[in-house]
């Protein structure tokens, strides 16, 4: 019996922390199903960078089970400066944030304030905007603008301890979209062999850009996924998508930055963006929260989830869960369970015209109708750059999955992170017969197919001294 059923579609990025770095939670979670593991850097010294992505290809190397990498780097940020004790901030309290350190404020010495690395904050804000501070749990309002500072009243208290992250919902930020930490930052990554580099806060298509040149700097062939945080992400979300090679709906920061109602349709928007540009994309943040400190998720989570799989989202991505959760072996292992039984329903026909544009879609198109219509199918393609592999899963075929024979083994871990596609690593043959051949032995050595599947092959072949794309059609014998 074929066991290709035993493939999940959707997949898992988890974020590493002080719960999963150590070798042993490592080689579990690997082994539970993660496909991605991904670096914060909000968080992480370079030399801890450096010995977790070692120790990440080590026990992938063990398990038999090459996960990918993405370094996911800070992008712009507003914080606070360092304090020598934490400020209770109290309801209705007056407070300013001020960007020059000892300028002269009016009544000093009743008003408490805090210093922010944002110069252009008094220029950019207006009267009566919001403030969010430590992910949205401090809120004031601005009364007033000085030279150096702005007053402000606060609405929510909370208490505010050193270096915490501001948001500025509506506000334009005004600062480097790639900056030096992020450019150092994704300097050690390349050296260690990351494969995605996910920029934060991407307002417009010039930010991913300017990722773009970085890495034809360093002539480095990592993927961008580009983090859509707030709203000049959303106004400019196509032409990002355009870009970018996958997108992440950080849901974290967009349910600070926009109005909190709207993040499910935010997430719709993103999704189908994404499928009708046939770019992969992820979601992210509080998926399972509540695992953090228990073993059970709440049955909202398990829908959110759920949801997620029934738009198609190629992953979706723990972030506290696995860094300080209690159970990050056991969320992977709820988003699998919870995956594969979504999966298992008859999941609707997403194939998007606008992603025909190529002769290349074209033909992996028929390649997928095929598979639509014949039952026990399984696609087949065979990619060096990984294009195929990533054409035939914006196509989004119901219900085969898209076995992807790649020589490169950057290519293979990459592949990680598209709906469906279940890589394999093997050379090719200067004979591409012989490739589709050695293929077939593979997948009949491993269980992913038996006979009498029908085997849709996507792949080029040489006629005529010119590569031409094709789709066969054979029945495993
Ligand atoms: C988010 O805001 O949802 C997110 C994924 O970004 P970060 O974890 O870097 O804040």
């Amino acid at each position: 019996m074929s066991t290709v059923e035993s493939f999940r579609r959707t997949k898992i990025i988890f974020t590493i922390g002080p719960a999963t770095e150590s070798e042993a939670m490592l080689e579990k979670m690997i082994h539970a199903g993660a496909d991605i593991v991904r670096l914060n850097m909000a968080h992480a010294k370079h030399d801890w960078t450096r010995g977790v992505i070692r120790r990440i290809r080590e026990v992938s190397a063990r398990v038999g089970r090459d996960v990918a990498i993405m370094m996911d780097i800070k992008g712009p940020e507003i914080r606070t400066g360092d304090l020598d004790v934490p400020i209770e901030l109290k309801p209705g309290e007056i407070f300013d944030f001020t960007v020059k350190p000892g300028a002269e404020r009016e009544n000093a010495e009743e008003v408490r304030s805090v210093n922010v690395n944002y110069q252009d904050l008094v220029k950019d804000i207006k009267v009566g905007d919001t403030v969010l501070v430590d992910s949205g749990l401090i809120r004031l309002e601005v009364l007033e603008k000085q030279d150096a500072h702005i007053r402000c009243r606060v609405l929510v208290p909370g208490q505010l301890s050193s270096r915490r992250h501001i948001n500025l919902p509506g506000v334009k930020v005004n600062l480097p979209a790639f900056t030096e930490k992020d450019r150092g930052d994704a300097t050690v990554g390349l050296e260690a062999g990351i494969d995605f580099l996910a920029l934060s806060f991407v307002r417009e298509a010039a930010d991913v850009a300017l990722l773009r040149a970085f890495l034809a700097e360093k002539k480095s062939k990592v993927r961008i996924v580009a983090k859509i945080e707030d709203q000049s992400a959303i106004e400019n979300l196509d032409e990002i998508v355009a870009v970018c090679d996958a997108l992440m709906v950080a849901r974290g920061d967009l349910g600070i930055e926009c109005p909190f109602e709207d993040l499910p349709v935010i997430q719709r928007r993103a999704v189908n963006a994404c499928l009708s540009q046939g770019r992969p994309v992820i979601i992210a943040t509080h998926m399972l929260e509540s695992m953090i400190a228990q073993a059970v998720p709440t049955r909202a989570e398990i829908t959110d989830v759920a949801n997620a799989v029934y738009e198609q989202a190629d992953c979706v991505m723990l972030s506290g869960e696995t860094t300080v959760g209690k159970y990050p072996l056991e969320c992977v292992q709820m988003l699998d369970k919870i995956a594969r039984r979504i999966e298992r329903e008859d999941l609707p026909d997403l194939r998007s015209p606008a992603v025909f544009t190529s002769e290349r879609m074209k033909v992996l198109h028929s390649a997928v109708v095929l598979a639509n219509e014949l039952p026990r199918s399984k696609l087949v393609t065979f990619t060096r750059h990984g294009f195929m592999a990533h054409g035939l899963a914006a196509l989004r075929p119901v219900h085969s999955p898209i076995l992807a024979f790649t020589p490169s083994p950057e290519v293979f871990r990459q592949l990680r992170l598209l709906r469906a596609v279940e890589p394999f690593l093997m050379p090719f043959s200067p004979e591409p017969d012989d490739t589709i051949e050695n293929a077939i032995g593979q997948l009949k050595h491993v269980g992913a197919i038996a006979t009498g599947d029908k085997l849709i092959i996507a792949t080029d072949i040489v006629s005529q001294d010119r590569l031409v794309d094709s789709v066969q059609l054979r029945t495993v014998r």
